[in-house]
């Protein structure tokens, strides 16, 4: 046990070294003020001992209450001064906490990322880690001040009569039994509950995003009744939960902080029996008194506690993420030609899930190279390992004769540009978008990349142009458009090696023949790769690679393949009867 919140204590302050020192003076500060706020106890004692004397005058007395006035402005300065340092103290571990996600999400291999759903990584990333805030800042510092009263007034009680400290103690015992009926009974909801919490979240988030498919198809129903179904189960699971703890739990709530069940009786009757004076007998009840509040808060910290372990042990899993392994130092690089040396590859690391078998593939400084075949043949996969989303499973990568495990990650990235199918746009204006390709870039670069890549046009038709936020174009623009602005990124990143991944898919003629234009700006001199459908785009490739189930079928240009690759024969067959297709049925509507 003692182990296991150490480690989960050193995950939270892992990377927020100097945070520790906060945490230690809020500790002090509210130990400080807790026992501040025993004081006055004393100087009542000492006034009420006055009148029971019969010496009490206006000056002795006022003399204690200033006493009393000044420990208790001690405790209200040392609380502030506390939770200040404590609330300063969290919110940096908690910037902490996301920062570290969010590079273990950068290094991490892309797979272990996409396991998970976005409405999961959400929640850990803001909900859950938010969550931590008013423990870390309450908890903890306040908790040690809690813990530390009831001991003072315990020690305090064994000074005036052993017998008045066992009487504080009195419910004690059964109300630790009702505090561990409650923990038996809810220990294991915990993980449900939190499966419950991630479900209900990834629904949400799917809900959301698919809108316009789930209205496109008709599905609002059945969707709509996931995502409810997910919110009502949450509901009915919680509900159920409370209840099940409810009788124990208000039971050790009612029962532990109830010192003055025990001590007031006895204190009446030792008092009684001339033990101890009725001044005593008066600080005792009041000493029994300071201590319920803290004895209450203490009962509502341990269930916190827990909580926040449970919580912490869950941001481990991401925390501690294999990290794909990357050397510090910059690799020397002979030239920009790619070399796959007997790739195998398969997404779950299980042999019988291979998608790629053995794939050799040369890519020589400043040629093109097209990857073609049929669809789920792997041919993404392959540009995939190349920018190295993930590690071949045996075999390797080279990029000028270094493999790109033996490179630093941000080496690698100046080196490979990557142009998916999705073409994803920040919420920031189209400038900043395009210039991510190259942060240093100044407004005039930028705008010479747009040009280029054929995004000017469009951009200017736009009310805001090129200071457009995204979010709002990226409802506007087409997919060829959105092709365009992620040509003129990379456009200004200038890697010496580019992969186009369907680059032309899904665009009409028009923009068709822009993106060619635009790639064929980008792509100048670079080494190319190019997986494509549309195969009039490659005729005049270097290299014409056909990859089917995970294997090179057959590779050379254009022409070597239509005499010797049927399967060549037959896509390109395809591909030029789907054009006059096109071609003729366009000419028949004109
Ligand atoms: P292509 O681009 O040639 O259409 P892909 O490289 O996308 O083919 O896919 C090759 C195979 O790998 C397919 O069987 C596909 O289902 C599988 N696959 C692709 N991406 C993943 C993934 N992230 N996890 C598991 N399997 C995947
Ligand atoms: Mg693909």
């Amino acid at each position: 046990m003692k182990t296991e919140e150490k480690s989960w204590m050193k995950s939270l302050f892992a990377s927020a070294e100097g945070e520790k020192k906060k945490l230690i003076l809020s500790v002090v500060l509210s130990v400080i003020s807790v026992s501040a706020g025993l004081a006055p106890f004393y100087c009542m004692y000492r006034v009420i001992c006055l009148f029971v004397a019969g010496t009490a005058n206006a000056a002795a007395v006022a003399g204690w209450c200033l006493w009393a006035l000044l420990a208790y402005a001690v405790k209200i300065a040392a609380f502030a001064f506390s939770t200040g340092v404590s609330h300063n103290m969290a919110y940096h571990v908690l910037e902490s906490l996301r920062l570290r996600l969010a590079d273990r999400f950068l290094h991490a291999p892309l797979g272990n990322v996409e396991n998970h759903t976005i409405g999961e990584i959400k929640s850990m990333m803001v909900d859950k880690i938010e969550n931590l805030e008013p423990p870390l800042a309450h908890m903890i510092p306040e908790g040690a001040g809690h813990m530390v009263l009831p001991i003072v007034s315990i020690i305090a009680l064994l000074c005036i009569d052993w017998r008045l400290a066992l009487a504080s103690l009195v419910t004690f015992p059964l109300s630790m039994v009702c505090m561990m009926l409650t923990m038996v009974i809810s220990g294991k909801n915990f993980q449900t509950y939190d499966k419950a919490n991630a479900y209900m979240n990834s629904t949400i988030v799917e809900y959301i995003e698919g809108i316009e498919v789930i209205k496109a198809f008709g599905r609002a129903g059945v969707s709509y009744e996931k995502y409810a179904k997910a919110i009502t189960d949450f509901r009915t699971f919680v509900v159920k939960w409370l209840s099940s703890t409810y009788v124990t739990m208000k039971l050790s709530f009612a029962l532990f902080p109830s010192t003055l069940i025990g001590t007031l009786p006895v204190a009446l009757a030792l008092a009684n029996h001339g033990v101890i004076t009725a001044p005593l007998a008066a600080l005792a009840v009041m000493l029994s008194i300071s201590m319920v509040g803290s004895l209450a808060k203490l009962e509502v910290f341990s269930e916190n506690m827990r909580q926040v372990e449970f919580t912490v042990k869950g941001l481990q899993e991401f925390l501690e993420m294999p990290e794909l392994p990357e050397p510090k130092a910059r690799a020397v690089v002979k030239s920009t030609g790619v070399e796959l040396k007997n790739v195998h590859f398969s997404y779950t690391g299980e042999q019988r899930d291979e998608v790629l078998h053995g794939v050799n593939l040369s890519l020589p400084q400043g040629s093109f190279t097209a990857l073609v075949g049929p669809s789920g043949g792997g041919k993404s996969t392959v540009a995939k390992l190349i920018a190295r989303f993930w590690d071949v499973s045996s075999g390797s990568v080279e990029i000028g004769g270094v493999n790109v495990k033996d490179m630093p990650l941000s080496q690698l990235s100046e080196y490979v540009s990557f142009v998916t199918q999705d073409n994803f746009l920040f919420r920031c204006s189209l400038l900043e978008n395009i210039r991510l390709g190259n942060p240093n870039a100044t407004d005039d670069e930028v705008k010479a990349a747009a040009r280029a890549a054929q995004c000017e046009e469009f951009i200017r038709k736009l009310p805001q142009g090129y200071d457009t936020p995204a979010g709002e174009a990226g409802k506007r623009l087409s997919g060829g458009e959105k092709q365009r602005i992620a040509i003129a990124r990379m456009m200004l990143k200038n890697a010496p090696i580019v992969i186009l991944d369907e680059a032309t898919a899904f665009t009409d003629p028009e923009n068709e023949d822009k993106i060619q234009q635009s790639i064929a700006a980008l792509t100048q001199g670079k080494t190319l790769l190019v997986i494509a459908h549309r195969l009039s785009t490659i005729k005049n490739a270097d290299n014409i690679v056909v990859l089917r189930d995970g294997a090179i079928a057959a590779e050379g240009t254009q022409e070597q393949l239509l005499e010797t690759c049927p399967l060549y024969r037959d896509m390109w067959q395809a591909h030029i009867g789907a054009k006059s297709w096109a071609v003729s049925s366009a000419a028949k509507e004109a």
